[in-house]
């Protein structure tokens, strides 16, 4: 992109896409477009989102979109800060291709819902597998996944091996799962609660 020059705001083609900023949907033709000076030809957009004002990169060389979108639902509710943001991080990895980041990201997130839930700290991953299981919350079927996400976590941990995406997008499915059912569902109950 060393020859490339990017030219004033401008009306562009339309682009639908969601904003990795806002997350909402839209389509703009609001942006920059960044032409190669020699082939004349367009290598980058850069498209304005309407709702939030931030720049979204469209990398029209290798396809790549910064920033991309979080993987997974987005759960309100959860009141725990640092349970929260590390669920956040994990989904973010997964918009940059960072599987491997993000499954070692969920496994220390999955220690840290154990802790919340008056897990002691310092027991080793698998104990806090055991201890989410033994405690009811993660649902009796949940089982096998539990042993899955454990074998999934030693892996990225010990053995150095890279981390495929659907193992990424696995652990994140659960993790959201677990969240859902012990911080967003109990939380809005607790609204619909006060309310009345
Ligand atoms: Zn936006």
């Amino acid at each position: 992109m060393a020859d490339t020059e990017w030219r004033c705001v401008e009306k562009l083609k339309s682009m639908s896409y969601t904003c990795g900023h806002c997350g909402e949907s839209l389509a703009s033709q609001i942006g920059y477009r960044g032409m190669n000076e020699a082939t004349r030809s367009n290598e980058g957009l850069i498209y304005i989102c309407h709702y939030c004002h931030k720049p979204t990169y469209f990398d029209l060389i290798d396809g790549n979109i910064i920033p991309g979108n979080p993987y997974g639902e987005k759960i309100d509710d959860i009141h725990d800060k640092p349970v929260n943001d590390l669920y956040e991080e994990v989904r973010l990895c997964m918009s940059c291709g960072a599987y491997t980041a993000s499954v070692m990201c969920s496994r220390k997130l999955l220690m840290n819902i154990a802790v919340s839930k008056e897990a002691k700290e310092g027991l080793s991953f698998a104990e806090y597998v055991e201890y989410l299981s033994e405690k009811g919350y993660v649902p009796p079927d949940g089982k096998e996944y539990l042993t899955h996400v454990k074998d999934m976590g030693n892996e990225a941990n010990h053995k150095i091996a890279i981390a495929k995406k659907e193992d990424a997008e696995d652990l994140i499915d659960f993790l959201g799962m677990v969240l859902q059912f012990n911080y967003k569902y109990p939380a809005k109950l607790k609204k619909r609660k006060e309310k009345k």
